[in-house]
Parts: structure tokens; C-alpha cells; sequence
């Protein structure tokens, strides 16, 4: 048994899914994973984990991993070394930028992938190929959260930890399936609910399995919880319930703040959300008495057409209120892939550099600049929705992404996979040959995190490292090593031999990473920006100042964004995730245990809707918006109410996908798609 044991490899390893950020130990023999073992020491999820992070790793030796190099020649594609694909990459690229200008060409990051690939990526596009084009999929979902918390409390990422949001006497939930997307962190705030009498209030479309806990849940109309936040605020200040001595101490903009709540009225509300005063009333008591609130969100808030606004509405809520600073308190926009909070910090924003500096700042440049011996693009870059837009346009040439499933995760995918094809030239690096990868002109493989060392950043701004457990498969390469390589083809010179050396770059760069170290993430150890030259973390953000140079918080008016609503379409399509799979799920679906246990979607419809259609569960329907159409089996099921329909994200199979179905509208100002705002005609095509 000691023989036996000693073959057996540990090592320690963060989860690849969600952005709660859980760690563990992988026990492998060879290339075989044998369990995944949670410890004590794990400071996020302790022993536990979700379905995903315990049983969906398969996809590491799955034979469909990409292995070497590939270039198109006509319809199809041919394996290559790397020598060969690198060279022409260089030269195509080369050759567009000079002809057409640096911001001809796109760069899309991974959210997947480490913080060390997301900063070499973001520095090839700045340094070597001078452009500010880049941007990473929180703009499919978090970005309109950033923009809030930037706009009143300074920082873009979550106030405190997990263990703060458990601690809270009272938490809101908004437009977020916690026990689905986020199941450890979901645990944490179930346990502090049931054993220690903490508050929960659910306002969602769905009964999730929150809601169903909550002491209360409601379900807002789409797209109207600025309105019932904004109303329940107003109720507060006018009961003299708002926190007088925080708001003249900590925050300004009040009285404007104030003047702008005018036409919220419970009334006003009650009618446009559909919520009953009462409700609201009952609400804005909890509110009142209790000691400390935390307040939750997700895509249901952000990816409206008013997703910005809603965020920030969270945000004024919890300034009036005086709940920021404390333990339990604050705004927790939760992350959705394991290292979007990390893609973000690390630099791939078309306006920042890592860190959160702006581009346009000269000192902050002169900074970079100076470090890397090259003069650096002023100009903010385009958004990934721009890009698209650019293809339409002209305006963009090329574009290079890794790491992402653009075809299929982006809205409207009908009118984003037409762009592709307009492209002269497309890179797609990828561990699978995806979706996306069908349109490319090269595909590079990339490794998994298994397969190289780095680190993330969970959806608590908590830094961890991860450690290679096996070499990568084939001729696959860590993505921060394919940019170097690349980097130099194209006169850099670069000699990162470890991403350590990379992160201490970063951190010699971006104050908000100042004692960030590698020695200091060694093992479980973690750390929670921002950190301080000495290595201190930050894990509870303004206990006593906000992040503005004047220490104060901002309170901000905001006007409502009605949603888009298509004519002559009848029902509203939600989406979103359920617990066992991951978005597009080109990596769940490889998990053999995953996939037997749930191995297709499904369409979420009322009892009352079905009875109404004569439908019954395993019916074949067909979903039609202005922007096209899937067909998919139905669940009749009272998750969801009238005529509201769900849609789960993940499937592999191309005439299911929600997003033949959504529009390219999007939140005003952030650019992040309506995802969730889309109504649908609905035709059966067989009953049961
Ligand atoms: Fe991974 Fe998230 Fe599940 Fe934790 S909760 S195991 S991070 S998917």
C-alpha cells in the first residue's frame, strides 16, 4: 500500500469554473486523475465542493484536446509546427498592421485562463502591436457591475469576502441563481440562514433554490429593479431610516441624489416592477433593521440595456444605508468564470491597464513605458462589441482570441459568425477545436490549467496559485509561452522562463499588486488585493475610505432603461445556468459522470403555459425571435410563471443555442449584450 501511495501524485489546484474561487488536491498516477481531494486548508471552500470541481475534469485527456498547430488551406485545416504557424501569424498580423493601422486588429482574452497569460496577451496587444483593442468576456457580464461599483465606491470588485457575505444579519439576492452558478458560496449564506438566523430576500424571475429559502422572494418584472431599489431607497430616506452621520461623513452628492428619487414612488413602482407596495414596505423594513447587508447580483441585473444604471442604483442603496466599511456589509457582483475578476485586474480592458490605471493617464503610461522600452497607444481600444461592430465597419481587420467561445457565447451569434467570416485574418487559441475555431485562419493549442503553473482571482479578489500537474499534451504550450514566442517573432525580446517572473512584473507595475509574490502564494496561501508593498491583503474594502482620491463614496442619480421588447413576439425568454454544466460547456460536456447525469438542456415552461399549448414534458419546440430560431425539448415546471420561459446556456448542439436568439442590443453604457432581455413566439412541434 506505502509502494502504491508514493506513485500517487498530490497537487494542489484551483477549480477552472465558477469565480467562487474553491481549491483542492488532484491525486493523479501518470496521466490518470484519480479523485480530487477538498482539504481544511483551502481558505475559500474548505472540504467543499461543487458537482463541477469534483467530477469535471475529464476534459484534460480527452481525445478531442487540440495537439499541434493547424492552418486553413481552403475548407479545411492541416497540422503544422509551430515554427510554421507562428511565422505566418507574424507575417499576416505584420502585414495588416502596417498596411491598415494597429487598430485594425482585435484581441479577445480568456476569463478562463491565468492572470499571467491575461497580462503577457494584454502586453503583446499594447507593446508590440500598439494597440488598446483588447477586452475579455466580462463584457458579456460583469462589466456593467465594474462600472457601478467605479462609479460610487471607487474599486471594481467585490466589497469583502465569502465569510463577510455568511456574516451578513440580512442578504439580498438579485437576479442571481447562487445555489447553481455559485454552489459553495450559495452553502455559505444556506447554512447562515438556516443555523444562524441571517435574513434572505430573492428578487428573481425564477424560483431558484434561493428563493425558495428566502423569507421573502418576489418576482420583478424584467429589467425593473432599479425601480423597485430606487423606490425602497426613497421609502427609507423618507422614514428618516437613511444612515445621516455615514452619508455626511463618507459620501456626497446627496441632496442631488435625493432630488432625483422623486418620481419612484411605492406606487410608481408597484405598478412598473409588478410587485405589491406591501412588498416593497416589508422590504425596506428589513432593511432598517438590520445590522448589516449584504447585497448579491448577477447576469439578471447586468445584461440589460440598463445594466450599468441597476448596478449603481445596488450601490446607492447600500451608501443611504450606511452598509459599507463593516463586516456583513457590502456589494458582491459574483463572478462568473473562474478567473474573469483576474482577466479584468490583469489588463485585457480596452481602458485600463492592469490595475485599473487608465490609458489615457500620461504618468501611468510613462510608467509602462518606460518599463517596456516602447512608446504606448493613448487612446482607449475598442470593446469586444465594438470589434464586432468594426468587422461590419471595415474598421477591423483581424483578430485574436484565446481561450473563448465567441461563436457561441456572444448575443446574436447568427450576425457575430457572419462577422468572422468577413475577417482577412483570425487566430483562435484553444484547447479544443471550437466553435469559434471553425472560422479561423490558424489554431494554436493551447494547455489547460493542469498542465502549467499560475494564478487566479476569485470573485473575492482573492490571489491563488495553481500548480502543473502534468506536462502539456502533444505539442500544446502554455498560452503566456505562445505569446512570447510570438512577441519576439515580431521584435520583442522577452524571457519570462516562469509566470512568476511574470506576476512580478505586475506587480512592480500596478500598485494595486504591489506585494503580490509568487514566495507569498506558495501553497494554500492566498492574497486579497489590493496589497500593500509589505504583502498585507485588503479582504474588507472601505472601512474607512472609498476609492477616490477624495476618500468619499458617490451617490449617483440615475434615470430607468425601459426593456427592449421586439413587437409581435408574446413571451419573455430568460437564460442562464443550472448547477452541473459550464456555459458553453465545451468542457463539462467531456466529463463522462457530468454528461450521463444531465446530458442535454431543456426549455423551462409554466404549468399554466404548457396546459394552455397542450404541451406536456419531452415536447419538441421552436423558439423564433427577430434574430432567429432553435428548436429544443421542453420541462414544464413551476421554476418559472406565466409566460416565462428559461433557457439553459450550455449545450453543445448548434440549433439549441439561446444565443440564435438574442439581440445585439446593449447596456448603454458598458456595451454588455441584453442577453436577458428577449421575447419569443413559440410553435410546438410535437406535444409530449
Ligand atoms: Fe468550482 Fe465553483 Fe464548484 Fe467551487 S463552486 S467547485 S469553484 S465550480
Amino acid at each position: 500500500a506505502a509502494m502504491r501511495q508514493s506513485r500517487i501524485k498530490r497537487t494542489k489546484t484551483v477549480c477552472t469554473y465558477c469565480g467562487v474561487g474553491c481549491s483542492f488536491e488532484v491525486w493523479t498516477k501518470e496521466r490518470k486523475i484519480l479523485k480530487i481531494q477538498p482539504t481544511v486548508e483551502a481558505p475559500v471552500n474548505g472540504v467543499s465542493t461543487c458537482v463541477k470541481g469534483k467530477w469535471g475534469w475529464d476534459f484534460v485527456n480527452s481525445k478531442d484536446r487540440l495537439t499541434k498547430p493547424l492552418i486553413r488551406q481552403g475548407d479545411r485545416f492541416v497540422e503544422a509546427t509551430w515554427d510554421e504557424a507562428l511565422d505566418l501569424i507574424a507575417e499576416k498580423l505584420g502585414a495588416i498592421k502596417e498596411k491598415h493601422g494597429p487598430e485594425s486588429i482585435g484581441y479577445i482574452a480568456s476569463s478562463k485562463c491565468s492572470n499571467e497569460d491575461n497580462f503577457v496577451f494584454q502586453k503583446f496587444a499594447r507593446a508590440v502591436m500598439e494597440s488598446n483593442n483588447v477586452d475579455n468576456c466580462s463584457r458579456y457580464c460583469q462589466t456593467p457591475a465594474t462600472a457601478g461599483l467605479m462609479r460610487t465606491v471607487g474599486l471594481g470588485g467585490d466589497t469583502g469576502t465569502i465569510k463577510d457575505i455568511a456574516s451578513a444579519e440580512l442578504v439580498i439576492v438579485l437576479g442571481a441563481n447562487v445555489a447553481e452558478s455559485h454552489p459553495v458560496l450559495a452553502t455559505r449564506v444556506k447554512r447562515a440562514h438556516k443555523l444562524y438566523g441571517q435574513k434572505l430576500i430573492v428578487a428573481d424571475l425564477r424560483k431558484t433554490e434561493l428563493a425558495e429559502r428566502a423569507d421573502i422572494f418576489f418576482r420583478p418584472k424584467p429589467g425593473t429593479d432599479l425601480v423597485w431599489m430606487s423606490a425602497v431607497t426613497k421609502y427609507i430616506i423618507e422614514q428618516g431610516w437613511h444612515a445621516k452621520e455615514f452619508i455626511n461623513e463618507r459620501a456626497e452628492g446627496f441632496d442631488e441624489y435625493v432630488a432625483s428619487l422623486d418620481k419612484f414612488t411605492l406606487d410608481y413602482a408597484a405598478e412598473v416592477c409588478s410587485v405589491p407596495k406591501e412588498t416593497l414596505i416589508q422590504i425596506a423594513n428589513m432593511i432598517h433593521n438590520a445590522g448589516s447587508v449584504s447585497m448579491l447580483w448577477a447576469m439578471g441585473v447586468t445584461q440589460h440595456l440598463g445594466g450599468t444604471d441597476t448596478s449603481t442604483a445596488i450601490c446607492n442603496l447600500l451608501m443611504v444605508t450606511g452598509n459599507f466599511g463593516r463586516t456583513g456589509t457590502g456589494a458582491y457582483p459574483l463572478r462568473g468564470h473562474n478567473n474573469v475578476q483576474g482577466a479584468c485586474d490583469f489588463g485585457t480592458l480596452p481602458s485600463y491597464f492592469p490595475g485599473y490605471e487608465l490609458v489615457t493617464d500620461e504618468k501611468v503610461r510613462a510608467r509602462y513605458e518606460k518599463a517596456w522600452g516602447t512608446k504606448l497607444p493613448a487612446k482607449p481600444g475598442y470593446d469586444n462589441h465594438q470589434m464586432v461592430e468594426g468587422i461590419e465597419k471595415g474598421e477591423i481587420k483581424a483578430m485574436y482570441l484565446f481561450g473563448e467561445e465567441m461563436a457561441l457565447v456572444d448575443a446574436n451569434s447568427n450576425y457575430v459568425e457572419a462577422m468572422f467570416g468577413n475577417l482577412e485574418f483570425f487566430v483562435v487559441q484553444d484547447i479544443f477545436f471550437s466553435r469559434t475555431a471553425q472560422f479561423a485562419d490558424v489554431v494554436l493549442p493551447a494547455a489547460p490549467s493542469l498542465e502549467k503553473d499560475g494564478t487566479f482571482v476569485n470573485t473575492e479578489r482573492r490571489i491563488q496559485r495553481f500548480y502543473q500537474v502534468f506536462e502539456p499534451l502533444g505539442d500544446s504550450k502554455p498560452d503566456w509561452q505562445i505569446f512570447q514566442m510570438l512577441a519576439n517573432r515580431m521584435g520583442a525580446n522577452w524571457n519570462y522562463t516562469h509566470p512568476s517572473e511574470i506576476m512580478a512584473e505586475a506587480a512592480s507595475l500596478a500598485p494595486l499588486f504591489a506585494g503580490v509574490s509568487y514566495e507569498r502564494l506558495e501553497g494554500w496561501n492566498s492574497q486579497v488585493w489590493p496589497v500593500s508593498p509589505e504583502g498585507e491583503s485588503t479582504p474588507l474594502l472601505y472601512q474607512e475610505k472609498f476609492g477616490f482620491p477624495n476618500g468619499k463614496g458617490r451617490l449617483i442619480p440615475l434615470e430607468w432603461t425601459p426593456p427592449f421588447e421586439p413587437e409581435g413576439y408574446e413571451l419573455h425568454l430568460n437564460n442562464g445556468r443550472i448547477l452541473e454544466h459550464f456555459h458553453e460547456g465545451n468542457m463539462t460536456y467531456q466529463s463522462v459522470d457530468i454528461t450521463h447525469k444531465v446530458p442535454g438542456i431543456w426549455l423551462e415552461v409554466s404549468p399554466e403555459l404548457a396546459e394552455r399549448r397542450g404541451i406536456k414534458d419531452g415536447a419538441l419546440v421552436r423558439l423564433t425571435s427577430p434574430y432567429g430560431q432553435v428548436e429544443v425539448p421542453v420541462l414544464v415546471t413551476d421554476r418559472v410563471q406565466g409566460d416565462e420561459l428559461y433557457l439553459p446556456m450550455h449545450t453543445r448542439k448548434l440549433e439549441e443555442t439561446v444565443n440564435r436568439l438574442t439581440s445585439s442590443y446593449f447596456d448603454l453604457i458598458t456595451h454588455t449584450p441584453a442577453y436577458k432581455e428577449m421575447k419569443v413566439n413559440m410553435d410546438v412541434i410535437r406535444a409530449d
